[in-house]
């Protein structure tokens, strides 16, 4: 008998009849002989719909109240679900984060967690019950619920998956795996059928959503394999695992691209190194995350800096850069990353993006690289192009 914990996203849970094809897999695992922990996002856009609501309500995304509201969302799913396995004669139980000891810091909006004490889950699994849990919550040592970041729940259920050392952790979703590129963007994407760590997490924070990068990131350090698979078929998805360090890879294993930044300048501060140190000291302090940096002095001698950041991030930055100097920002920009651990011995790769670019006459408003990727900022309108024509350059087409 294996434990497995299962992870359904909000489009396999989407409807009632979805919930219910949901139930029947479960079912289906149990009676070959394994215990089963699920782990649920909310049905379909339902956190957008609630999100929507928190902020016209006067709430933002840092909020106490805004995470209360969020968390209702899963819910609502796990309920039904524990419901749905009920009527085919299952017996299911569903448990909040709180009630399933997971326990995190108290930044709401993004918090991480800390501690998971697993003991109720243990008992209602040996109890002969499917334990089906709220992703994308905990709860703070004083009672207060918070909430990881959106696309949280893979994270939940990959720390669920650690702390109970289930034999398999199986992230169920609305493609069949992880591909080159999004497949929404590139017909031609294909599936990659095992990716080590480090090419998931540099794709995840690039912006293929596929999965959350902290859910990597925990699978990594825990020496966890995810399986990423369709809740619609039965083929084999992807495996994120340790792939071998030998010398070689690939040069480009995948594209990722994000539309979800903002493009923030800074100009007329007197900073030098100080004043740059200070500036970033200040938004690390409001718990902005600063992706791209650009910096250079104006003519006049004055400093200027350019840096992205998440759009959720951009009224908390320029709040903290309106104090410093004159500020703009910009949401007319997506990001596009090629990412592949070959590349790091491999000279001429930035050359090679930047021509594509260029030929097709894509502006390149800022770039970054790292040992295994290369990012250029791009105007929005471009990003889907650039992506496609990277695809294709770098051979990655089925
Ligand atoms: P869930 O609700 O199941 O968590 P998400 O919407 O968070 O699902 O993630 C799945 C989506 O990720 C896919 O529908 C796809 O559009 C997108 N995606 C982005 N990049 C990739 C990629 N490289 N491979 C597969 N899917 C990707
Ligand atoms: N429901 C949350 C969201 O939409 C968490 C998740 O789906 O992983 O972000
Ligand atoms: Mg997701």
């Amino acid at each position: 008998m294996a434990l497995i914990v299962q992870k359904y996203g909000g489009t396999s849970v989407g409807d009632l009849d979805r919930i219910k094809n949901v139930a029947k897999r479960i079912a289906l695992t149990r009676e070959q002989g394994h215990q089963v922990a699920v782990v649920v996002s909310a049905m379909g856009d339902s956190t957008d719909h609630l999100v929507e609501l928190a902020l016209a309500a006067g709430g933002d995304m840092r909020n106490r109240e805004t995470d209360a509201l969020l968390a209702t969302g899963e819910q609502v799913s796990a309920a039904l679900l524990a419901l749905a396995l009920g009527r085919l004669g299952v017996p299911a139980i569903s448990l909040t984060g709180p009630q399933a000891g997971i326990m995190t810091d108290g930044i709401f909006g993004r918090a991480k967690i800390t501690d998971i004490d697993s003991s109720r889950v243990k008992t209602e699994l040996n109890n002969g019950k499917v334990v089906i849990v709220t992703g994308f919550q905990g709860m703070t040592e004083s009672g207060d619920i918070t909430t990881l970041g959106r696309g949280g729940s893979d994270t939940s259920a990959v720390a669920l998956a650690v702390d109970l050392k289930a034999d398999s952790c199986e992230i169920y979703t609305d493609v069949d795996g992880v591909y080159t590129a999004d497949p929404r963007v590139v017909n031609e994407a294909r599936k990659i059928h095992v990716i080590g760590y480090d090419e998931m997490l540099e794709l995840a924070s690039q912006g293929a959503k596929v999965l959350h990068l902290r859910s990597v990131e925990l699978a990594k350090r825990y020496g966890l394999t995810m399986h990423v698979r369709s809740s619609l078929s039965f083929v084999e998805g992807t495996l994120v695992k340790e792939v071998g360090s030998m010398e070689g890879g690939n040069v480009v294993t995948g594209i990722a691209h994000n539309r979800s930044l903002a493009r923030i300048t800074v100009t007329g501060f007197e900073g030098g190194t100080k004043g740059f140190a200070e500036l970033f000291r200040r938004l690390s302090a409001e718990q902005v995350n600063v992706d791209m940096i650009v910096q250079g002095a104006t003519r006049d001698g004055m400093d200027i800096v350019s840096f992205t950041v998440n759009e959720d991030d951009v009224s908390k930055s320029l709040e903290v850069c309106e104090s410093i100097g004159q500020v703009s920002a910009s949401q007319d920009v997506a990001k596009v990353s090629i990412v592949g651990a070959g590349m790091i011995s491999r000279p001429g790769v930035a050359a090679e993006m930047f021509s594509v670019l260029s030929e097709a006459l894509i502006e390149i408003l800022m770039t970054t690289t790292s040992d295994i990727s290369i990012s250029c900022l791009v105007p929005h309108k471009d990003v889907e192009e650039a992506v496609r024509l990277l695809h294709k350059e770098f051979g990655l087409e089925g």
